[in-house]
């Protein structure tokens, strides 16, 4: 690798933590990911991703808590075991430049709620059209819901080959799922895009909870 190429890689590597911190704190502060849960990945390149490790408080990241992980190899010590759903989503979809996270009390609430379900179909809510691919409050988005799972592997599985399933008719796949009792993963292009997708449908979800609950 020749001196350019390796400062232009150690600014992707730097600019892919910084990526990955910013989106800590930025959860950290809305309360979305109490006692260090949450996980955050930016993609470096084709074959690399930037991810917290274990156990690091989302709010006070720092560099040494942000693993280069390659998408080929096995996971690193100090891994989250959760790791293994970021790697599998971006090794199947190129396009995927971020995905977060969170255990938010809306989307953990909403996923055990719709468990039976396997999904919740938004529909009718203006702020649906922040999500990719989605220009109309009409349109009815599908966000899927799995299953809590100690077993990283096979939820990954499952979660790959639900996600690798057509969109049911007339719907719009979101770009995220739940984890039923568990939490919200969404993804984008970008961090920023995957930083809107998360704040829209963590923001859903606590509006549908508002108006079931609401009496007048
Ligand atoms: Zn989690």
């Amino acid at each position: 690798m020749t001196v350019a190429l390796a400062i232009l890689d150690d600014d992707r590597v730097e600019t892919a933590i910084e990526a990955v911190i910013d989106a800590g704190r930025y959860a950290s502060a809305r309360h979305w990911v109490p006692a260090t849960s949450g996980n955050f990945s930016v993609r470096i390149d084709a074959t690399r991703v930037a991810i917290t490790r274990s156990g690091a408080d989302k709010g006070a990241l720092t560099a040494s808590d942000v693993l280069i992980q390659a998408l080929d190899e096995r996971l690193l010590p100090g891994s989250s075991a959760e790791a293994a759903l970021h790697i599998r989503q971006y090794t199947d979809n190129p396009d995927i430049g971020a995905i977060f996270h969170i255990h938010g009390p809306s989307s953990t609430v909403i996923g055990h709620a719709h468990l039976v379900d396997g999904a919740v179909l938004l529909n009718g809510w203006e702020l649906q059209k922040a999500l990719l691919g989605v220009t109309t409050h009409e349109a009815t988005v599908e966000v899927p819901v799995f299953a809590n799972d100690q077993d990283i592997d096979a939820l990954s599985q499952r979660v790959a080959s639900r996600l690798a399933e057509p969109v049911p008719a007339q719907q719009i796949r979101a770009p995220g799922y739940l984890l039923a009792g568990h939490g919200l993963y969404a993804w984008g292009r970008t961090p920023r895009d995957a930083t809107r997708h998360l704040e829209a449908l963590e923001a859903l979800f606590n509006q549908i909870i508002v108006f079931r609950s609401y009496r007048p």
